[in-house]
């Protein structure tokens, strides 16, 4: 972590797809272990912002540094051990189905495994005090050795979650993890994600399509429009004008 405890800090950050400038110009500062809820209406550049915080898309200008080090300067072994720090949990779970669950749990660590120690815990799942540990947690202790198709949506949505924990993150971003979960459900992972990053010190940014749990889960709100931080402030100071603004539906979208 940098002397000044940021996770991250965004300078005149833009990122541009072919024909698309997804990002433009964003400055922004995170600190270690706050709750942070990105909201905006769908094409804001969320989903981009996730890819420049993981460090899996590099800024077409401006510098994203991550615990102090600019990753697109940073040599690949030591960018590779500080994206480790960083849990990222998907729209789409990528789980495989026919998998275990306990299998698809541990495949969070392949990335610090020998190819041959991945391969072997195919056959002989390796760490499983640890997945135990985790799923119980989680309230699925149950489910280590079902295949990972016979668990319902929301339980699947925790195996997921169960293989970023399991890499100990300093950093989770959630791509709006709730989209297609019952509501229920939804409250109980955002619960989940609270209560980690409060006892771990984790630093949790997740993007929300409404603002409902920003208000009840995330001390921060940053809203996003057209790329750019529309704004950036303590989620109780968020009024529902700035809320019609963000979401207001350009003349342009009608033409
Ligand atoms: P959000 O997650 O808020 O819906 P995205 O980051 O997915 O927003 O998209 C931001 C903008 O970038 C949108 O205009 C979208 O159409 C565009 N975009 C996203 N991904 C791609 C891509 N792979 N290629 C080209 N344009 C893209």
């Amino acid at each position: 972590m940098s002397a000044n405890g940021s996770v991250y800090e965004l300078r005149n950050v833009t990122y541009r797809y072919a024909q698309q400038i997804a990002i433009n110009d964003i400055s922004l500062r995170i600190s270690a272990g706050e709750r942070v809820a990105l909201i905006g209406p769908s094409g804001a550049g969320k989903s981009t912002l996730f890819k420049l915080l993981n460090g899996s898309v590099t800024p077409t200008a401006g510098t994203v540094t991550v615990f102090g080090a600019d990753l697109a300067q940073t040599a690949s072994r030591q960018r590779r051990r500080i994206q480790r720090q960083i849990g990222t949990i998907y729209q789409q779970l990528h789980l495989v189905g026919a998998l275990q669950v306990i299998h698809n749990v541990n495949a969070g660590q392949l990335g610090d495994w020998s190819l041959a120690k991945a391969v072997l815990s195919l056959f002989w799942p390796l760490d499983s005090a640890r997945v135990e540990a985790i799923l119980a947690d989680l309230g699925i202790a149950d489910k280590l050795y079902l295949r990972t198709d016979q668990l319902s949506g929301g339980e699947q949505q925790r195996v997921a979650l169960a293989r970023v924990l399991l890499q100990n993150p300093a950093v989770i971003l959630a791509d709006e993890p709730i989209a297609s979960i019952d509501p229920e459900r939804s409250r109980s992972l955002m619960d989940i994600l609270r209560r980690l990053s409060l006892s771990a010190q984790t630093t949790l940014i997740t993007s929300l399509h409404t603002l409902e749990f920003a208000y009840s889960h995330f001390e921060r709100t940053i809203g996003l429009r057209h790329g750019q931080i529309a704004f950036d402030c303590q989620t109780n100071a968020v009024t529902a004008p700035m809320i019609e603004t963000l979401y207001a539906v350009d003349e342009a979208d009608h033409e």
